[in-house]
């Protein structure tokens, strides 16, 4: 054990037993510490009154429950709330609470900033910082559960469903974000069953698989492109793991969850990837390959991306091309737009580290298609 006091946040239930442990403590007592911290938001061991005091006082010196420090709360009309949060070293990192009539589900961050770069995404377009630790990412729901449970004046759940589509790619940030999950589902913590719990990747296909092993909770990849050509452009990971490889990670992570289905979100970008011929090559790409959901997403643009936003016509027309191949096919509602709460516009504030080197990798792009082309990204002011 090291000097410094382990926030018992970053530990899963193993985890915790294994800590009570090296204190001389069974099991049993960690699973009473896990549900104070977890399912009564509870940080001060002092409050765990039924927590024997030798193991109160044990704790004291070499274990701590800290959340992370909240830098401003942004409530939008319809409901929705954000919060930035201060991860040090002046980065920052989003979380947002959407409450919807039969659900309430928090976005979650998993790192501060991404090193994958998607054309899109202002995430993406700061750059890489660092990996959240597992308690960083656990604190976000950890604070929203119980603030929102204390304003409420109720001991009941608040939030049902958890996505990791706030800032960062969570695959590559896997040994964090893991034991984070099983916290997710773990009866004596959050209790939220596999499949309200979705993990949302742009594809980095060997933590897919380790996924299936590892915690098969639902699974939504970032396609946003009907082939391999454009899909290098907008999610830049496609060059190292092109679409067919990402299709098979996707049948084979449905093999442990058979009834399952992959959710594949497709970002609508106005003359890039919106037409009815892309929707019809989305279809063969699709259709009888891989038990799936389509879910467009409009795009919310930022001032650095070049890009617009598809037209509403056109979003209904590429979408009645997927429904009509049998497809099932959602276009996603925006919420919080008056907050910049809206998915892709989680910007927080990442000192990029990364980006020197990234840009130097990044060649101007260009779409294969005659009469269009993707604007080259501005130089950043
Ligand atoms: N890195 C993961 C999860 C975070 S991004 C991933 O890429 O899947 C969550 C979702 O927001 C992804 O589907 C992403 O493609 C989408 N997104 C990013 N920027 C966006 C933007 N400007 N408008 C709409 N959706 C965006
Ligand atoms: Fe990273 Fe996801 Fe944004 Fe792509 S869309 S840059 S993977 S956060």
């Amino acid at each position: 054990m090291t000097n410094q006091a382990a926030n018992l946040l970053g530990l899963d239930l193993n985890g915790l037993v294994a800590f009570c442990e090296q204190l001389g403590e069974k099991r049993f007592r960690a699973v009473q510490l896990y549900r104070w911290i977890h399912q009564r938001g509870v940080a001060d061991f002092a409050l765990m009154s039924d927590l024997a005091k030798s193991l109160r006082d044990k704790l004291a010196g070499v274990a701590m429950v800290e959340g992370l420090k909240v830098l401003t709360e942004q409530r939008s009309a319809d409901g929705t709330i954000k919060w930035l949060f201060d991860v040090g070293n002046g980065d920052a990192v989003e979380a947002v609470f959407i409450p919807e009539d039969d659900r309430a589900t928090l976005c979650i961050s998993s790192q501060a900033g991404c090193a994958v770069g998607c054309r899109f995404c202002s995430t993406g377009h700061q750059g890489f910082s660092r990996n959240l630790a597992t308690w960083e990412i656990v604190a976000q729901l950890w604070f929203a559960e119980h603030m929102l449970r204390k304003e409420r004046g109720s001991d009941e759940r608040v939030i049902s469903n958890i996505v990791m589509m706030g800032m960062g790619e969570p695959l590559q940030n896997y040994a964090a974000l893991v034991p984070a999950l099983k916290t997710f589902l773990d009866d004596h913590a959050y209790g939220l069953s596999r499949r309200r719990v979705t993990v949302s990747t742009s594809g980095v296909v060997p933590m897919i698989e380790r996924l299936r092993e590892d915690c098969p909770v639902a699974l939504a990849v970032s396609l946003h492109a009907p082939n391999d050509p454009l899909r290098d452009q907008l999610v830049p990971l496609n060059r190292k793991y092109p679409l067919e490889e990402l299709l098979a990670a996707c049948r084979s992570y449905l093999t442990a969850a058979p009834r399952d289905f992959i959710t594949f979100e497709y970002c609508m970008l106005d003359g890039v990837n919106d037409s009815v011929e892309q929707a019809r090559e989305l279809v063969r790409l699709l259709k009888g390959k891989v038990s799936c959901k389509l879910n467009l997403i409009p795009f919310n643009p930022f001032p650095q991306s070049g890009l617009k936003k598809s037209s509403r016509e056109a979003v209904q027309a590429f979408a009645q091309v997927l429904i009509e191949a049998g497809v099932v096919t959602t276009v996603r509602k925006t919420r919080g737009d008056d907050i910049d709460a809206a998915c892709g516009q989680l910007a927080g504030e990442v000192q990029d580290r990364t980006r020197a080197a990234t840009r130097m990798t990044r060649a101007p792009v260009t779409v294969h298609r005659p009469a269009k082309t993707l604007p080259s990204r501005p130089p950043t002011p």
